[in-house]
């Protein structure tokens, strides 16, 4: 499926009741565009329910690597899949930078994702140090490899490009950014999996709105966008996906 795809992560936003307006207000989506949207673990019922015929795809933000037990506040990938969630983010920045996921984390959240059920959507991106430092080519090669470890071989999964330093801060990647990002994560899905790798959609994601939603999904490489403020409004998400 490699129409362009538009996601939301709505983060740690919108409890069970925002959810369903948010889909009573969004109504039909899904089309020309693979629209997926990732609230709150708590929301997922909610937000399953308002948006069946909408068109519109569930995912879980994060699941815990092991298949169940004693770890409290955490969620099991087969919980998310029972509550009507069918992809799931792994190794989102906030996840690796605020909570400290490591690449092997990662990897392994991944397989058990994979294994419950849940296509999942993996995150990679560099921060402004990294960028500085001239390290961009090493981080992302350093993510996409660990996470290739475990990633189906059959090319069921997303990639998510997003820059740690344009994730909340009104501060985009330009176009050429993201399309020299994406063409390095191109590649070495194709060193590892061969022509599988073009059925893997690569999305932006970085401060994406509204405005620069449609220059952003035009340039090279780049098959969709994960937004995060900008999912939160009905309206909003309606315009990006209307730029697609
Ligand atoms: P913003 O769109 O708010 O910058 O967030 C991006 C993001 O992290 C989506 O996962």
């Amino acid at each position: 499926d490699r129409r362009p795809v538009i996601s939301g992560n709505w983060k740690m936003n919108h409890g069970p009741e925002a959810a369903a307006s948010f889909f009573g207000e969004l109504g039909s989506a899904g089309g020309a565009a693979r629209v997926i949207i990732f609230p709150p673990a708590l929301s997922l019922p909610a937000a399953v329910e308002a948006a069946r015929g909408t068109g519109v795809e569930i995912g879980v933000q994060n699941v815990h690597a092991e298949v169940s037990g004693a770890f409290t506040g955490e969620n099991s990938a087969a919980a998310a899949r029972e509550a009507g969630a069918t992809l799931a983010l792994i190794g989102h920045s906030e996840r690796r930078h605020v909570f400290g996921e490591t690449d092997d984390q990662v990897a392994a959240k991944v397989a058990r994702a994979v294994a419950e059920g849940l296509e999942p959507v993996v995150c990679v991106g560099e921060t402004l140090d990294e960028r500085k430092a001239g390290r961009l080519e090493e981080v992302l090669d350093r993510q996409i490899r660990a996470a290739l470890t475990t990633l189906p071989s059959d090319g069921a999964f997303l990639i998510a490009y997003e820059p740690v330093w344009a994730i909340g801060t009104g501060e985009t990647a330009t176009p050429d950014d993201a399309a020299e990002a994406h063409a390095l994560l191109r590649d070495r899905l194709t060193e590892a999996r061969g022509e599988v790798a073009a059925a893997v959609s690569i999305l932006y994601g970085g401060s994406v709105k509204p405005g620069n939603a449609a220059e952003l999904l035009a340039a090279d490489g780049v098959d969709g966008v994960l937004v995060g403020g900008a999912s939160l409004r009905a309206s909003d998400f309606r315009a990006i996906i209307d730029a697609a």
